[in-house]
């Protein structure tokens, strides 16, 4: 289905998932996803944009709440099978879990070299004061973006636009249920502000990759994410840590990665870390970074092999560790792949 203006400029896929954008209210009062067309009929601006905009779904609508690794593989398969077709890309998400499809496509495509952005909105495009067709629209123009002169591929990255704000996936936070403003930018600056103009901060964005696009198809969800709080009996932990198949586990440690210095936490970390597993430690704190051996109770995880996370979200933590053991490379290539920032998902010191 496509919106054809007479001499379009661009041609974008919009990849429809789901989400409050595209829901409509049910007989009980729930919001429930509804088709694209139904969208389309609501959105006459879609037809004034100078882009050729094409549609597919990515399977039924689904409340991103439902989201499954299945379904980012599926869009980065979709992105390789239209890479050639289209200018860009723009994917209709549901905002509860859109951080981590982003973060998660961000590491499935690699040496991307055109944009791809995920949206969605907080009221659906039914409502009198939606957001879903200004988001929509915008990232669609973000999408097609290019560089005044030079004409090249203005943001080759995986973004999401919400609100005013076009963020690196990977660097993106659900912060706000309530208002319009959903989403922050973690320890990072925005790539671009939807203002009255579109201004792009070029020095922030990514450059255009010497290499072709390769898409990963693989991703492992043997791993665990804990959250660390005063109370975490061994028990729990051992209960988690000693699952048989685990291959890795985010830790969510306190300030800049601290952790208690108890013995059976160690020794739990350590028997887990020496059977492999691969243990990634992140600040339960949303501004600042880990710095393993700061403190006392930092200073003994790098011998035990834990890989600190710097300044990454949870979101792009979870998905990376997800990513790089579905690289199958051992535990030792792993951990030094976990550290290093692949897609620009962590600032290196
Ligand atoms: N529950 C919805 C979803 O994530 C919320 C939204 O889209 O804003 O699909």
């Amino acid at each position: 289905m496509a919106a054809t203006p007479e001499s379009p400029q661009s041609s974008i896929l919009v990849i429809y998932t789901g989400g409050t954008a595209g829901m409509a209210y049910n007989k009980r009062g729930e919001l429930v996803p509804m088709n694209f067309e139904q969208i389309r009929r609501k959105m006459p601006e879609l037809r004034q944009l100078n882009m050729l905009v094409e549609v597919v779904n990515l399977g039924e609508p689904i409340d991103s709440s439902n989201v499954t690794t299945a379904d980012w593989l599926r869009m980065a398969a979709l992105i390789a099978e239209k890479y050639d077709q289209y200018d860009g890309f723009v994917v209709l998400h549901g905002t509860d879990t859109m951080a981590y499809s982003a973060a998660a496509l961000s590491f499935l495509l690699e040496n991307l070299g055109k944009t791809v952005v995920f949206t969605g909105a907080q009221v659906p495009v039914g409502g009198i004061r939606t957001d879903a067709r200004r988001n929509l629209v915008t990232a669609l123009e973000m999408a097609a973006a290019r560089h005044p002169m030079a004409k090249t591929v203005r943001v080759p990255e995986v973004c999401l636009f919400f609100n005013d704000l076009l963020i690196r996936g990977n660097r993106a936070k659900k912060v706000e249920s309530q208002q319009y403003d959903a989403f922050r930018s973690e320890n990072y600056p925005p790539l671009a502000q939807a203002g009255i103009e579109l201004a792009f901060h070029d020095r922030h964005i990514r450059l255009l990759p010497a290499g072709k696009l390769c898409v990963h198809q693989r991703l492992d969800e043997r791993v665990a994410l804990i959250r660390l709080f005063p109370g975490l009996s061994e028990r729990v932990l051992r209960a988690q840590l000693e699952l048989d198949d685990l291959r890795g586990c985010v830790l969510e440690t306190y300030g800049s990665g601290n952790a208690p210095t108890t013995p059976w936490f160690l020794q739990c970390l350590r028997e887990a870390s020496d059977r492999g597993v691969v243990l990634f430690n992140v600040s339960q704190c949303e501004e600042g970074r880990v710095l393993q051996g700061r403190y006392e109770t930092s200073a003994y995880l790098s011998d035990l092999g834990i890989v600190g996370g710097d300044d990454i979200t949870v979101e792009a933590a979870i998905t990376k560790l997800m990513f790089v053991l579905g690289l199958d490379l051992g535990p030792a290539q792993s951990r030094r792949l976990m550290a290093q920032d692949l897609r620009g998902e962590i600032t290196l010191l």
